[in-house]
């Protein structure tokens, strides 16, 4: 069985005063069957990881350099992430893939560092509404993971974030239909990959306007692990709700 995840992506949102929503987090009801991730802005990931110690709640960053060390100014490294306490990471979400200029191939490269620094990488695809309209979801999806997921994913190092870039951010949702359609192709694709055994237990999240009261319709949809919440995570009043419909 999967264990399910309520994963919080905090984007470019948060001073030290949100370690307090962080803290109510941490400190909620403990799930049973859920685990719980929360990725702040990178200046608050070590304050992050020392305010969760002994709690049932992870650290992650939002993105990370495919290298270890070098000349790169502004860039974080999979290996700092760790060294902040970090044990995730969030790769190619369509904000980093659109303003950033990221394709399959650097995204590939990151998860790959991430690996190696024993980083659990949630790799993020997701269509364009164009791209929906004109019935490429698929494609597109089925392109974005054979380009960026590395030969060497695990069950245990990869999880999958679908996250429709129409939905992000504008509280327009997919249907359960077309949610569970793009999971179970993810599934097969995954299956089909890297064999049933790793196929089956690579977490697949939904991401995209979720919130307390659409998180239960969603999480009933088969092939949905768990979701990754933008908006709806960075209050704990919100968040915690939807840690609740998850367990
Ligand atoms: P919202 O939940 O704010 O729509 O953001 C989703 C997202 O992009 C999470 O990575």
């Amino acid at each position: 069985m999967r264990r399910k995840l309520a994963a919080g992506n905090w984007k470019m949102n948060g001073t030290a005063a949100a370690l307090e929503e962080l803290a109510e987090i941490a400190n909620g009801p403990e799930p049973a069957a859920c685990d719980v991730l929360i990725c702040p802005p990178s200046t608050l990931l070590s304050r992050a990881a020392e305010a969760i110690q002994g709690k049932p709640v992870s650290i992650g960053g939002q993105d990370c350099h495919a290298e270890a060390t070098g000349a790169h100014t502004g860039d974080i490294s999979a290996t700092m992430l760790a060294d902040a306490g970090a044990t995730h990471v969030i790769l190619g979400h369509s904000e980093r893939r659109q303003d950033h200029d990221e394709h399959d191939d650097a995204i590939r490269a990151k998860a790959r560092a991430a690996f190696d620094s024993d980083l659990i990488a949630v790799i993020c695809v997701g269509e364009s509404l164009a791209e929906r309209e004109s019935s490429n979801t698929l494609d597109i999806i089925g392109g974005q993971l054979s380009g960026s997921v590395p030969d060497s994913a695990t069950g245990h190092n990869l999880v999958i974030a679908y996250e429709p870039i129409w939905a992000i951010g504008t509280g327009k949702v997919p249907t359960t239909d077309q949610i569970g359609e793009v999971h179970d192709f993810i599934r097969t694709r995954l299956e089909r990959r890297f064999g049933a055994g790793v196929g089956r237990s690579v977490r697949i999240l939904y991401g995209g306007s979720v919130k307390a009261s659409n998180a239960e319709e969603i999480f009933a949809v088969s092939n949905v692990d768990g979701a990754l919440v933008g908006g709806a995570s960075l209050k704990a009043s919100d968040f915690l709700p939807i840690i609740a419909a998850l367990d």
